[in-house]
């Protein structure tokens, strides 16, 4: 046991409460409360915290202030200076080795395309998408359908999600399962062979479908070895920071660092599909972060500087549960399954203060609230949190329940002498989603021609706040649609042949719009890795001294 002298003696008041609560029914909470909580204590809602972006054709949008700095930055590149020929030249361009980006390329191939290439960053599957735990929606159950998935979706997204796009997410939700099934998937089954589904935050069904708590894993090593098989092309350690347009503003291509060599990579593409991903390493508001190290929101720095609309970048998603301590392993995730299966949320007065499967906004302001008014857990270095009461889920689910349902977990805390199945673990919000991203239609196209994008970057699926499972969904099925719309505009439209000419144009503008505003010309974005040195000896980055 590591915890302190104080932990331990709030642990003790926690376990003094513990039978009365076993059975307590915690009412969810009326819309009104819902909304002042919000209000009060959502990071979203801190003064000052997000402001409109001054430049380039999303000018007036809200963004958070740390996107906002890497919008309101400069290319690296010089769109004065010619550039070199292409390395490389395809039909389908796909950037980003996560979950939406091997789907778009499977899907290119499966639509009848042929010449596609798959760059990213760091290796293929080095994602968030592969860090994903707790499961996948999917209305396919008898009791369910995808109109009560919708609803869901909607009363969860604050009612600002697209409505056509999560029509599109939950219709194609059943058929996005059996696609993984037959490709070997090991989903969590019964012992008559149906498959088992347990409630997420904000769930009115148990539609989520899990493989143990490394659901997402489970479902990149499928990917992964769909794109060996299919002999998918794929170069790493690339990282994208320039898309290329023509002189009709089609985008055609992107140009890229390599990350071990230094050297400009660029490629020529009819069409391109971006699937960077999310944010989360920008440590919005200094919270820690759930996400890898390659979450640094460099699609929406390419995405806005080609031209296309971006929406909802003002609001991120804060997981209820990251880690607080041991704090070695601060910010990162303790999946919402393990308040699935029984785990109940508890200040430091052993209380009870929120339901725990209300939507993640809400479970995660009640936390910072109880943390703010003094009845937070201090850890050794001075940090808050409040208690998860895991063993509670043996109580309910019957000895055995942790480690069959949360291997992961379990040894994640044991390694640090915590047995989550005696004693509560402590929590505190960490960064987790960009709720918004790159404005789609259902087919993945944006309002750059020839550009589509897919996954975390895109925005508008989940409005404000995204519900548990549904991101898992939303890679899978809007990457398979990104990528049978790049193959019908490869093939289907003649006129949209590879266009002759590759060129930074988009930029004269946006450069010349920062200047006006006396942006300095040193500030340069995408981030590409994080820099977590020192102050006092942070740089320019490596790679881009070149
Ligand atoms: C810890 C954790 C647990 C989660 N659990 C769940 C869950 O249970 N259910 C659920 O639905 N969702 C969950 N999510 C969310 C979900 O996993 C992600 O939103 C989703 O997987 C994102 O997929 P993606 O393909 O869009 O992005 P990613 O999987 O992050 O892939 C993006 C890829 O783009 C690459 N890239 C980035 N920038 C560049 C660049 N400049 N050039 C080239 N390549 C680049 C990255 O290296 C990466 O390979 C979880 C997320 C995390 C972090």
């Amino acid at each position: 046991m590591l915890y302190t002298q104080e932990m331990i003696e709030s642990i003790k008041a926690l376990e003094r409460t513990r039978e009365k609560r076993i059975g307590e029914v915690f009412p969810p909470l009326p819309p009104s409360e819902k909304e002042s909580l919000l209000k009060s204590f959502h990071p979203d809602y801190k003064p000052g915290m997000a402001r409109p972006l001054r430049v380039g054709v999303n000018k007036g949008e809200m963004a958070v202030n740390e996107i906002a700095d890497l919008l309101e930055s400069y290319s690296f590149l010089n769109p004065e200076e010619r550039l070199k020929e292409p390395d490389f030249r395809c039909d389908c361009l796909v950037i980003g080795g996560g979950g939406a980006g091997a789907m778009a390329a499977l899907s290119f191939l499966e639509s009848g395309g042929k010449d596609v290439i798959l760059v990213t960053k760091l290796r293929l599957g080095d994602s968030n998408t592969i860090m994903a735990q707790g499961g996948i929606q999917a209305a396919d159950k008898e009791n369910d359908s995808p109109a009560i998935h919708y609803l869901d979706v909607m009363g969860g997204g604050g009612f600002k999600n697209i409505p056509e796009l999560v029509k599109t997410l939950v219709l194609s939700g059943p058929k996005i399962i059996s696609w993984l099934e037959e490709r070997g998937m090991m989903f969590d089954k019964k012992e008559d062979g149906t498959m088992v589904t347990i409630h997420g935050g904000g769930t009115s069904r148990k539609r989520m479908h899990t493989a143990k708590d490394y659901t997402g894993m489970e479902i990149m090593r499928i990917l992964k070895d769909e794109v060996w098989n299919k002999e998918i092309k794929v170069l790493e350690f690339l990282a994208a920071i320039e898309l290329l347009s023509d002189e009709d503003g089609r985008c055609t291509g992107a140009v890229f660092i390599n990350l071990e060599t230094k050297e400009e990579v660029v490629i020529q593409s009819k069409v391109t599909i971006l699937a960077t991903g999310g944010a989360g390493r920008l440590h919005i508001q200094n919270f820690p972060t759930s996400n890898h190290y390659g979450a640094t929101a460099d699609g929406l720095v390419l995405a806005n500087r080609i031209g296309a609309k971006i929406i909802f970048i003002d609001t991120i998603q804060y997981h209820p549960t990251g880690v607080a301590f041991p704090e070695q392993i601060s910010g990162q995730l303790i999946t919402e399954k393990v308040r699935g299966v029984g785990a109940q949320l508890v200040n430091r007065n052993g209380e009870r203060f929120i339901y725990e499967l209300e939507t993640r906004d809400c479970v995660a302001s009640a936390i910072i609230r109880e943390c703010l008014e003094g009845r937070g857990v201090r850890t050794p270095s001075g940090n808050l949190g409040v208690w998860l009461d895991t063993p509670l889920i043996e109580m309910k689910g019957g000895p055995g329940t942790i480690e069959r349902e949360l291997p992961a977990m379990f040894r994640q805390f044991k390694r640090f002498g915590i047995d989550m199945r005696k004693e509560p673990i402590l929590t505190y919000p960490t960064q987790h989603y960009q709720n918004g991203g790159v404005l789609i239609n259902p087919d993945g196209e944006t309002t750059v021609p020839n550009l589509l994008a897919a996954g975390e970057v895109t925005g508008g699926v989940h409005g404000r706040n995204r519900l548990m499972g549904n991101s898992l969904l939303d890679i899978l099925v809007f990457g398979q649609r990104a990528g049978r719309k790049a193959a019908q505009i490869v093939f289907g439209l003649p006129h949209q042949n590879q266009s002759k000419t590759l060129t930074l144009n988009h930029l004269v503008k946006f450069h010349k719009e920062l200047k006006e505003l006396g942006i300095p010309p040193d500030r340069k974005s995408p981030l590409i890795l994080p820099d977590y040195r020192r102050e006092d000896r942070r740089g320019k980055l490596p790679w881009f001294e070149c």
